[in-house]
């Protein structure tokens, strides 16, 4: 017997749009369900322009019916419709200043995907927080969002909230870290030509609502590389300073350099408070004493001095380091060592906002 659009509209609404806690058929979000012989379609109508939970419900939407009606798998189809622009939404969304009660807005670079940039900020943002400091971290990498990764958030669905008439979103929280991730708003199954612009919207509302509260520390974990993302993040907030991870290869080094020079840019000017080479060496544990420099030796410092910034510190190849990435809770809470290397790394920090 074929699925029937009532059918389909009941499994519609058990789901709730986060901001305002309504479900989508009663609050009119469901626009439109159509039923075909070679699948379903259903049209949802957002009233506000890109809005950030339009796509975690079109997720929701497919894996819900999906789930209630396997013969639907991969034949039903969500559109989204929204309500035409007006000139002065984008104003209002900039004067909105969520990040105006944090003291220290940081972020995390790099020239090359794959070199730990995602960890570093994890683990830096875990170091800060045992030191005393309230922290957040905003993934803002659209490429690979990692932090519902490292912090066992798959799936999470961010609630939405309205303070003195705005919008807001609540970040989620992890051991006294507050975060928020792009990753909570697109798929990473989404087309990258389709993800780029959606994704550069939704992070503009990210930046701009998301009710951090006070924060001392916020770090964003930026894309690899330099491109509209970077600008779009320093262009819409204060940035107070940039730092950038590095393993020792010269491959790696040259869009370093593109990286660091970006933030020094005129117009852009984020002081770059230094460099983190990771994955400086290996370590075996049966030949404590030894160090074998498999990506090469001391790249990243010889680059901090000719390039005149600070060389923050080095961090080995470890392999709880990787686990914890993998395990929910970044390694500095379970390793002495690996807090040694950040805790260095950190006080650097630190330091160095201070000049
Ligand atoms: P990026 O954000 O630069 O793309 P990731 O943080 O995702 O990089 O790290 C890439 C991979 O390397 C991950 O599997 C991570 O667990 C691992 N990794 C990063 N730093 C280290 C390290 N110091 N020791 C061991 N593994 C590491």
């Amino acid at each position: 017997m074929a699925v029937t659009e009532n059918q389909i509209k009941k499994v519609l609404s058990e789901i709730v749009h986060p901001e305002t806690g309504n479900d989508i058929v009663s609050s009119g979000i469901v626009e439109n369900i159509v039923i075909a012989e070679n699948g379903a379609t259903v049209t949802l109508f957002f009233r506000k322009r890109k809005d950030p939970f339009a796509n975690s419900i079109k997720r929701q939407i497919i894996t819900a019916v999906t789930e209630n009606y396997p013969e639907l798998e991969g034949k039903i189809t969500v559109s989204i419709r929204e309500e035409a622009p007006e000139q002065k939404k984008e104003n209002d969304l900039k004067s909105i200043t969520s990040t105006g009660n944090i003291k220290h807005t940081i972020a995390v670079a790099s020239g090359k995907g794959g070199v730990g940039k995602s960890t570093v900020t994890a683990n830096l943002a875990a170091t800060l927080r045992d030191m005393g400091y309230k922290v957040g971290i905003l993934d803002a990498d659209i490429y690979g969002p990692s932090m519902p990764k490292m912090f066992s958030l798959e799936g999470y669905i961010p609630e939405g909230t309205t303070r003195d008439g705005r919008d807001y979103i609540i970040p989620a929280e992890r051991d006294g870290i507050k975060i928020s991730s792009i990753g909570f708003f697109i798929s990473p199954d989404d087309a990258l030509i389709w993800r780029g612009p959606m994704a550069t919207t939704a992070l503009k509302q990210l930046l701009h609502q998301t009710l951090w509260e006070e924060l001392d520390f916020l770090l964003i974990d930026m894309p690899p590389g330099t491109g509209d993302v970077h600008l779009s993040v320093v262009g819409e907030i204060k940035v107070n300073g940039a730092v950038i991870v590095s393993t020792p290869q010269q491959v790696a080094l040259a869009d370093v350099r593109r990286g660091i020079h970006m933030f020094q840019t005129e117009g852009i000017d984020v002081p770059v408070l230094g460099i983190i080479e990771n994955m400086a060496w290996f370590t075996p544990s049966e030949l404590p004493e030894n160090r074998y420099y498999i990506f090469g030796q001391g790249g990243a410092r010889n680059l901090a001095r000719t390039e005149g910034i600070d060389f923050l510190g080095d961090i080995p190849i470890i392999q709880s380091v990787m686990e914890g990435g993998e395990s929910g809770t970044p390694a500095v809470s379970t390793n002495e060592e690996v807090k040694r290397y950040y805790r260095a790394i950190a006080d650097g920090i630190v330091e160095n906002l201070k000049k």
